[in-house]
């Protein structure tokens, strides 16, 4: 998968990619990124990307004219599709990362200050994301969780591909707590059930745990997931 990036601080997302599995996944080209400075696009003769909003406020707007040309700089591939790191957006959760893992191209749009010119949003962008219902300095750090959770359903990028279906919300559940080595740990030892090899039970205990964990940490995937099963009778 090919990923450009479009940003005013490129330099944010080193250390996070040149580690663990975005490494692996970048070194062997499973993962392809790119990033395109949007201030190098600026009209302005000292690299002024941002301006005061019309209308009154606070803070500093990115303008329009440098994103879009940002924007234009970029080859695209065919199935391809370009979005805004936003607090605006949908939240983003496990389905959309899925979907998104099967374009071949991802231009993903960070903002930062204030914003984004709203003309630039409307003349590029095809979805906008929110990672949370809370506000960062900036699109990075929402851009890099998007590529980390993209990136786990590429083939290759994670050890087995079942431990991806498997993992915590993948059928709108939580998952079942993890145990390995030592068997007790300070007093605390590995649940019975797990140490006798019984693969019945111990899938059942684990499915009874993960609703249990759901039920209680998350009661509204919980409700979903019975109306889900409701429906599917
Ligand atoms: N004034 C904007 C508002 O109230 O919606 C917030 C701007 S925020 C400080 C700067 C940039 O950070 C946004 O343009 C967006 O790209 C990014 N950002 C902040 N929080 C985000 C979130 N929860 N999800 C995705 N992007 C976010």
């Amino acid at each position: 998968m090919k990923i450009d990036v479009l940003t005013l601080f490129p330099e944010m997302f080193d250390s996070p990619l040149s580690a663990s599995l975005l490494k692996k996944a970048i070194d062997n080209y499973i993962l392809e990124i790119s990033f395109t400075n949007i201030r190098d696009f600026s009209t302005n003769k000292h690299h002024k990307v941002d301006d005061y909003p019309y209308g009154g406020g606070k803070g500093l707007v990115i303008k329009p004219e440098p994103v879009v040309l940002a924007y234009e700089s970029i080859e695209k591939k065919l199935n391809s599709k370009t979005i805004f790191l936003s607090p605006g957006g949908k939240v983003l959760n496990q389905e959309k990362l899925e979907e998104l893992s099967k374009f071949d191209h991802l231009i993903l749009l960070c903002g930062h200050y204030e914003g984004i010119d709203q003309r630039a949003i409307d003349l590029v962008v095809d979805e906008e994301i929110s990672i949370g219902d809370y506000i960062l300095t900036g699109g990075e750090i929402p851009a890099l969780v998007l590529i980390d959770g993209v990136s786990r359903y590429l083939e290759g990028v994670v050890g087995s591909k079942e431990s991806v279906m498997e993992d915590s919300l993948s059928n709108g559940l939580l998952k079942h707590p993890q145990y390995t080595n030592p068997r007790n740990f300070r007093d605390k030892e590995v649940p019975e059930i797990l140490l006798n090899g019984h693969h019945k039970n111990i899938k059942e205990w684990r499915k009874e745990q993960s609703y249990i964990r759901t039920r209680i940490n998350r009661p509204d995937l919980w409700r979903k997931y019975l109306k889900k099963k409701k429906e599917e009778k």
